[in-house]
């Protein structure tokens, strides 16, 4: 558990270094709230002693000024040391989630299905924030808090060597005695935590299937979970919050104990006349300063394991190349393009689990574990034509999702080659690949935002002429006059306000802006009412005009535009050849799919 401690001054340094001017900054203003804290029980020792040795007024009156002028002073210090420090902290690490957050958009698709969306928030923003908050607080708390003690306690020494041993010995048995008793509440809070967090997992799950619940009278089921869960909750919460009781009745006993060893040595020395009665006050208010450096610094050296945990994450994280290397640089053509496979197989798990084996340490190797390496494809061959247009069917499961994702690079085949435009995928600019093949997917994500944005995915470079332009060259403009607002239109989180067939209206909007030269329709396999399915027909055709197409087909309309047809089974051609001369060979596995049905085979 030691090492991350250098990692964490490596990484914060990269974010921390631009911004030593602040920092500066934050150290003097850090070590004046010190001096002016030590210095307060100074002045009123002579407060005290001019009282009551019978001195002048005027000496009274300036001490006390200057009392509260100090003591407005280091409060003000203290409010701007602190809005130093957490500027630092923010700025340093926004840098940081930035920066992760672009590593993670540009992680392969093996890497997100590895996280789930909660991980990877937890990841980004919730280790970075401990992060954050660690270390405004450690520059602040512990560095400043060990500065004042070490302070205090020269101070008393510096009174007399019988004042400062004892409460010296006081500070560290009160130290350790404190962290000892935390660690014991440590393990109940770690448990509460998790459990918490799967019971949040468990409570997001409900709410988002809040209608399947109902609709299929799981109401007590979900109830009963939620109350196992609370049971489950309660003996840690229980514990952890009695051990944080006994942290501050520890404290409260101890700091008890340390005033009354002040005033006993202050009490004796006074008797001896060794010191005076402003000396005794003064002892007795260094006591009660420590109270304060002591539990930060205590909650702080318990924080560090919390912190260290958060930075080997990241450094994890950081660590994680991306298994798509993007190095091609290859343009594609205008203008449609051709579609080739030769040979190509590819498995989701252990082809991915057997290039990486950090991977295999997080997640990857339950996959592996649970014996799932079936293959998805399987040597797959085919070559298409630009401007053709190719049906691709098969049951549920035969791959013909994977195959489309082979084309836009979501994954990398694991042997063999896919080739677009005559170039390997490989050596295709993966950003100029993404522009070029654009994938219609089965289930649309459309974003809560307005119509407009949803159709040109946030790119303020395409103005409403252009949207509209695609929408009616699709067929699509009357459909969005009906709307309410038009292309202002608000659309509730996850595409709410839409059915699946319009969803996939506006993804096919999405694909026609870009003009692409090949494109891949994953069509919905959900029925659609008529007047959705005739404009998704009229919109579909418009799309594929001059353009290579690869149609994931669930509806007959579909399969009957295919110039060609390729049948998958279990990741394998089934069969591959010309739509009409299949649909009219009545021994093929295409004509005895239009005989018996398409929806009852491929739905
Ligand atoms: P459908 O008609 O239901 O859309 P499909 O033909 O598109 O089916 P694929 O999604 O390509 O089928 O799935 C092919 C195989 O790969 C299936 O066995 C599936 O379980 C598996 N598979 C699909 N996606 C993943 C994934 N992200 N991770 C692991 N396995 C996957
Ligand atoms: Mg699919």
């Amino acid at each position: 558990m030691r090492v991350p401690v250098r990692q964490y001054i490596q990484l914060l340094g990269t974010y921390v270094r631009p911004q030593w001017r602040f920092i500066a900054v934050l150290v003097v203003l850090i070590l004046g709230t010190i001096a002016l804290r030590l210095a307060n029980p100074q002045i009123l020792r002579s407060f005290l002693d001019t009282a009551t040795g019978g001195g002048p007024r005027s000496v009274l009156v300036f001490d006390a000024v200057l009392f509260f002028v100090i003591a407005v002073a280091s409060q003000g210090l203290a409010v701007a040391s602190t809005y130093v420090g957490e500027t630092v902290a923010w700025t340093a690490t926004n840098e940081l989630r930035l920066d992760l957050l672009r590593h993670a958009l540009d992680l392969d698709a093996t890497f997100h299905k590895e996280y789930a969306p909660g991980q990877l928030i937890e990841r980004i923003d919730g280790d970075v924030a401990t992060l954050s908050n660690f270390f405004s607080r450690f520059a602040i708390q512990i560095v400043g808090n060990g500065i004042l003690v070490a302070g205090i306690l020269i101070l008393l020494f510096r009174e007399d060597w019988r004042v400062g041993l004892p409460i010296f010995a006081f500070a560290v048995f009160t130290l350790f005695l404190l962290i000892w008793i935390r660690k014991l509440a440590i393990p109940y809070w770690t448990k509460y935590r998790k459990l918490s967090a799967e019971f949040f997992g468990f409570l997001g799950e409900q709410i988002s299937g809040t209608e399947d619940i109902r609709a299929n009278g799981a109401e007590p089921y979900a109830l009963r979970r939620f109350a196992e869960y609370s049971r489950r909750l309660f003996p840690y919460r229980l514990r952890s919050s009695l051990g944080g009781y006994g942290m501050w009745m520890a404290n409260v006993a101890l700091f008890s104990v340390g005033h009354a060893v002040a005033f006993a040595v202050g009490a004796s020395l006074w008797k001896a006349a060794a010191i005076s009665l402003g000396t005794v006050y003064l002892i007795f208010h260094y006591t009660e300063l420590l109270r304060g450096p002591i539990s930060e610094i205590r909650t702080q050296i318990t924080d560090l394991q919390r912190a260290e945990a958060g930075i080997r994450r990241i450094r994890t994280m950081i660590e994680t190349r991306s298994k798509l290397i993007d190095t091609g640089t290859e343009r594609l053509p205008e203008g449609p393009l051709t579609v080739a496979f030769d040979e190509v197989s590819f498995a989701y798990e252990a082809c991915n689990a057997s290039t990486d084996s950090r991977d295999a340490t997080e997640g990857v190797a339950e996959g592996a574990a649970a014996g799932r390496t079936i293959p998805a494809l399987t040597s797959i061959s085919f070559r298409l034509e630009a401007g053709s247009v190719l049906g691709l069917l098969g049951r549920t499961g035969s791959g013909k999702t994977t195959l489309a994702r082979l084309l836009v690079r979501l994954y990398d085949a694991c042997q063999g080659t896919v080739s677009v435009g005559g170039h390997g995928v490989r050596d295709v600019r993966l950003a100029d690949l993404r522009r070029s093949v654009r994938m219609v997917p089965q289930e649309v994500q459309l974003f809560r935002a307005s119509i407009r944005d949803n159709v040109r995915l946030f790119d303020a470079g395409v103005d409403d002429v252009r949207i509209h332009d695609a929408l009616s060259a699709l067929g699509l403009d009357d459909w969005i006059r009906s709307l309410p607002n038009g292309l202002d239109t608000m659309l509730e989180a996850g595409g709410g306000g839409l059915s699946a067939g319009q969803g996939q209206l506006l993804a096919l909007a999405r694909a026609f802006l870009v003009d692409p030269g090949l494109v891949v329709l994953d069509e919905a396999s959900s029925r659609l009412d008529p007047a959705t399915e005739g404009l998704l027909e009229r919109a579909i055709d418009r799309l594929l005009e001059r353009r290579t197409a690869i149609v994931i087909a669930h509806r007959l309309a579909t399969v009957e535009r295919a110039d060609e047809i390729l049948i998958l089974e279990d990741g394998g051609v089934l069969e591959h050849g010309d739509r009409a001369a299949l649909a009219a060979d009545s021994s093929s596995h295409l004509s005895h799919l239009l005989r018996t049905g398409l929806q009852e085979v491929l739905a």
